[in-house]
């Protein structure tokens, strides 16, 4: 873990080995650290069943707060709900909260998490890349946007057991904290999210693709694509410069043929900018050879860019284009544009 924690430590800051050994240190044994985790994961954070001297030396030395919210607003359809979380520090970070009706018609919810409040990567269409980078998210502050997001369920819900990387700041730019974070996700004896409900979204950080091909992380991954050649890609994604398309899809080949799964490609959609037919043929041949899914998603305009969304012509004929080249495509809903869900802008909006 890269990020140093002061005193009290937030015990949501700690993968389970993590907690163990400090547990060891304190002289109390595995057992124990397995009771402290499902205090945490499980019960709320409440560590009063927990042996008394170790409840004590938690509670004096050790803290369990959660980030509060700042802001708390829902979509005009109900259907999606977007927090401005507060950190310890008074940074803020969003969380937003999708309800949709599973396949077998049960309602759920899909949670979309921040990683970094701000990003360093400057994508031109994207309010956090607007706003810069501010500081990475320690494991703690990323966990708790799940544990936070599942208090905010609607009664009798089943917890929430989708997860997307996708909110605020670039995740392989804090390799290490997300990892941890993700690994307490996934965690068996805690919140138990199955590891092809996580999708990691990156703007394509090479070396962090090849790293979690070699980790063989088994969650799902997403690369942002939004352009099919390197000078249309770096109009829109400054980091295309330092990884060019060829490196980055030898990247992504190289992690479907380790991790034997596809990958989704995401692709925003601006109007006359990258909707074109000729950006179409481009994708469709830069994916030729892999295994992949696109997901197409018209832009949520923001303040610091002037691009409108692809109107559905436009989207129409780009998804037809890349079914003549048996690329497999879905066309993502905007969600929650009334209530700027968009990533980056609610925060943008409150500064
Ligand atoms: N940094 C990561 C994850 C966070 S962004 C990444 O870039 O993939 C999550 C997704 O939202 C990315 O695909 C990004 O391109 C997209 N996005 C950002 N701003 C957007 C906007 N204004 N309209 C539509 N999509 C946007
Ligand atoms: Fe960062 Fe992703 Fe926004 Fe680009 S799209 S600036 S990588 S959060």
């Amino acid at each position: 873990m890269t990020t140093t924690i002061s005193t009290p430590v937030n015990l949501y800051d700690y993968g389970r080995p993590a907690l163990e050994d400090m547990l060891a240190g304190w002289g109390y044994s595995s057992y124990h650290a397995g009771q402290l985790w499902t205090a945490l994961y499980r019960r709320q954070g409440d560590l009063t069943d927990l042996r008394p001297d170790l409840c004590g030396r938690l509670q004096a030395e050790a803290t369990t707060a959660l980030p509060t919210a700042v802001a708390d607003l829902a979509s005009s359809d109900g259907q999606t709900r977007k927090f401005l979380l507060r950190l310890a520090d008074g940074q803020t970070v969003e969380t937003v909260l999708m309800h949709f009706e599973g396949r077998d018609g049960v309602p759920r919810a899909t949670a979309c998490i921040s990683t970094q409040a701000g990003c360093a990567m400057g994508c031109v269409f994207c309010a956090t890349g607007q706003m810069g980078f501010v500081r990475h998210l320690t494991p703690g502050e990323i966990v708790a946007q799940v544990l936070f997001a599942n208090r905010e369920l609607p009664a009798g819900s089943e917890p929430l057991r989708n997860i997307v990387l996708m909110g605020m700041g670039e995740p392989l730019h804090n390799y290490d904290n997300t990892m941890t974070a993700v690994d307490i996700l996934m965690d068996h004896k805690g919140l138990a999210i199955a590891p092809k409900h996580i999708t990691l979204s990156t703007v394509g950080v090479v070396p962090g693709i090849v790293r979690l091909a070699d980790e063989a992380r088994p969650f799902r991954l997403a690369v942002s694509l939004h352009g099919a050649t390197d000078a249309e890609r770096q109009a829109l994604v400054p980091p295309a410069r330092r990884w060019p398309l060829a490196e980055l899809m030898a990247a992504c080949r190289y992690y479907v043929q380790k991790r034997g799964r596809r990958i989704f490609f995401e692709w925003t959609l601006i109007a006359g900018q990258n909707d074109t037919p000729e950006q179409a043929h481009a994708l469709g041949r830069l994916l030729g050879d892999i295994s992949a899914h696109v997901n197409l998603i018209p832009l949520n305009p923001t303040m610091g860019y002037g691009g409108r969304p692809a109107r559905g012509t436009a989207v129409r004929q780009f998804q037809e284009i890349l079914a003549a080249y048996n690329l497999p495509s879905t066309v993502r809903q905007r969600r929650g544009i009334d209530i700027a869900a968009g990533c980056g802008q609610l925060r943008a909006a409150k500064s």
